[in-house]
């Protein structure tokens, strides 16, 4: 079942790893977690782990990522914060009752009140936003620079000046188009 749907694409900052289930915003958009079910597994292999989820609640998520990535692109390109988005952020952050636990091997963990209390889950993404939408982590909102892309993403590159949300999808797709457009300059048209 789950080979029909395309693969996530994970990055180490939650908030910005859960806006990027909707691929290609500004283009012929995917979406990566178009049933419950996807966004139960996207949210296991994050470290959320429940194991049910009803449409609503996965409405309720588009929301928040909705939300997240409206309030970050805003502060990336330094626009004041849509005050919906912000409101729909602190409702998720508020409502869920996630608390951070220590493994035995030194991991943070997170513990829902139930394994399907997706609220709680999305409490945690929801707090990962705020963190770096409010600058409190070493890093800095950045758009992606591929134009059917435009993710917004966490940079924490010490010189800040990474282009694309991932290197293997819209940066590779940037360095080959840019390829191609110079070997067509120099009329080399093998390609
Ligand atoms: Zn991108």
């Amino acid at each position: 079942m789950k080979d029909q749907f395309p693969d996530f694409r994970l990055g180490s900052v939650l908030a910005t790893s859960f806006t990027a289930t909707l691929k290609e915003r500004q283009g012929d958009s995917v979406e990566l977690i178009p049933t419950p079910q996807r966004l139960v597994d996207w949210l296991v292999i994050n470290g959320l782990a429940v194991n049910a989820c009803t449409s609503a609640q996965l409405e309720l998520a588009w929301e928040l990522r909705e939300s997240i990535h409206a309030a970050a692109t805003a502060t990336a390109i330094g626009n004041a914060l849509p005050a919906t988005a912000i409101q729909v952020i602190n409702d998720c952050s508020i409502k869920g009752q996630a608390a951070a636990i220590l493994s035995l091997d030194g991991k943070r963990q997170w513990h829902l009140r139930s394994a399907s209390c997706v609220e709680d889950a999305l409490s945690v993404i929801a707090a990962d936003a705020i963190s770096i939408i409010a600058g409190e982590r070493d890093g800095k909102l950045a758009l992606c620079a591929s134009p059917t892309c435009q993710a917004a993403f966490f940079d924490t590159s010490q010189s800040r000046t990474r282009k694309w949300c991932d290197m293997n999808t819209c940066g590779n797709r940037q360095k080959k188009a840019r390829f191609n457009a110079n070997h067509r300059k120099n009329g080399n048209s093998a390609i």
